[in-house]
């Protein structure tokens, strides 16, 4: 790591901008103990989850996925994706075990900013809408089975007590949604009904999280994938249970004495380094109180936990100057992927830090400055990579000390995906960090954390094909 003192000497600032940058660095620092800390404690609390619905802040929800996908699946399905950011809809043919995936075409659609805050039957008729027209588009080289409703993978982004493979009562929203009319409702029941106001007969075969469809779309190609992670918008992790390591069940196994986990780790809180700017973060946010792993460590939060802070600095330590201009103001105005474009900037004068700077919260910014932003940038990503590898750990030691060795003592997968993950190299880098020092150099290498693009799409896909209505 760079010494801070040489940081802190280079640039030159006003007293209190240089105080709080240090009270930040402090609050935000995440040495070893603190990483086994929460990976210690994530485990705990994924136990007490399993022991009985209630029992932790992570809800470990059974996905009722008892089989993964073995490369057998054939036919065409179709695949719908609402998550944080964008709905997207897939088709693919699949052919087999030597065949795998003939074919496969997508759409993606950001999802209108303000359907996030109307009624569930709006934002399900804009996805149902979406559908039908793809399904329209469909042609000749797609062979959809003669006196079959085509069958849809439903990936839905959200905590949802699945109540079977194809039915599940949304929890509450995340990530921003506050869509009325959803929560207590079964959401597949919901996009039924817009699917039928659409004039449109498909049938749900399989309900998942994105957690789930990455892991099991990982699977396709990897046995040795147990854990799936996303990060992007929100955050969440999956992995692969035994059934008789779930009290909860009451000893109802299921025939492959599996099944898939979803932890909604993002409701974690357990000992987190938490900031003053964390805290007012959480109490404005649409869900006080909620959520704050994810408050901590996903995309939707990075980018304005750090203009709270450079408003701040504004404010007290005329980072900017004076005045402080209107835009820093506003909540969201920084997002993360400013703060990965800034950081790519490895310029004398921090050309780009300072035009992204200019772009998005308005100020001018003299070089020093720059060299602030950038350091608070470092300060709130190092964190978020470093909690979320703790997280991974975390997992994996929970899944290590039930089989005796089974996880460390081999190869083993954990399939990320996620825009955070897959575009900013610095968080990456943060997460492998914490990852090899809490597991060690041996451990550590059989442990691979490996980019699933977009396997939640065909995840969800093989899911319905696994679960079809008419096998
Ligand atoms: C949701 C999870 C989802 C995650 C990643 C979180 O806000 O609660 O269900 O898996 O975001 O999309
Ligand atoms: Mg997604």
């Amino acid at each position: 790591p760079r010494p801070k003192m040489a940081v802190r000497s280079r640039i030159s600032t006003s007293l209190s901008v240089g105080r709080i940058l240090t009270n930040l660095e402090n609050s935000c620092a995440t040495p070893l103990p603190v990483l086994r800390h929460v990976a210690d404690a994530m485990a705990e609390d994924m136990r007490a989850g399993l022991a009985v619905d209630g029992g932790s802040y992570l809800k470990m929800i059974l996905s009722f996925v008892n089989t993964l996908p073995t490369g057998n699946e054939e036919g065409l399905f179709y695949a719908l994706d609402l998550g944080g950011t964008n709905f997207r809809v897939l088709r693919v043919q699949l052919g087999g075990k030597d065949k795998r995936v003939i074919d496969t075409e997508f759409e993606q659609v950001s999802i209108p900013q303000e359907l996030m805050f109307r009624t569930s039957e709006e934002l399900f008729d804009f996805i149902a809408s979406g559908l039908a027209r793809f399904v329209q588009k469909e042609s000749g080289k797609f062979s959809p089975a003669r006196g079959r409703k085509r069958e849809i993978g439903f990936t839905f982004s959200f905590p949802v007590k699945q109540t079977s493979i194809d039915s599940g009562i949304l929890i509450k929203w995340t990530k921003g949604f506050a869509v009325s009319g959803a929560a207590g409702r079964d959401v597949v029941a919901c996009l039924n009904e817009a699917m039928e106001r659409q004039g449109l007969d498909m049938r749900v075969s399989a309900l998942v999280n994105d957690t789930v469809g990455t892991l099991a779309g990982a699977r396709y190609w990897d046995d040795d994938v147990m854990v799936a992670v996303i990060l992007g918008t929100g955050t969440n992790a999956c992995y692969v249970e035994r059934t008789d390591a779930i009290p909860k069940l009451n000893g109802h196994a299921s025939s492959s004495g599996m099944t898939i986990i979803n932890t909604e780790w993002g409701a974690f809180s357990n000992g987190l380094p938490l900031t003053e700017f964390d805290k007012e973060m959480d109490v404005a946010s649409i869900n006080p109180g909620e959520q704050i792993f994810e408050k901590t460590i996903s995309g939707m939060y990075l980018g304005e936990i750090v203009r709270r802070v450079l408003l701040k600095m504004a404010e007290a330590g005329s980072l900017f100057g004076d005045p402080v201009p209107e835009k820093l103001f506003t909540p969201f105005s920084l997002r993360t992927p400013d703060l990965c474009a800034m950081q790519k900037d490895s310029s004398g004068n921090l050309e780009a830090v300072g035009s992204i700077l200019n772009n998005t919260v308005g100020v001018r910014s003299s070089l020093t400055a720059r060299r602030v932003v950038l350091e608070v940038c470092d300060t709130i990503v190092k964190r978020g990579g470093r909690l979320a590898g703790a997280g991974i750990v975390g997992i994996l030691q929970k899944m290590d000390n039930d089989s005796r060795g089974l996880v460390f003592g081999k190869r083993t997968v954990v399939a990320m995906d996620g825009g955070l993950y897959e575009h900013y190299p610095q968080y990456r880098r943060y997460i492998q960090d914490a990852v090899n020092e809490l597991l060690g150099d041996e451990v550590s290498s059989n442990v691979i954390i490996e980019h699933s693009k977009d396997g939640s799409g065909i995840g969800a896909a093989l899911l319905a094909a696994a679960n079809s209505k008419y096998a």
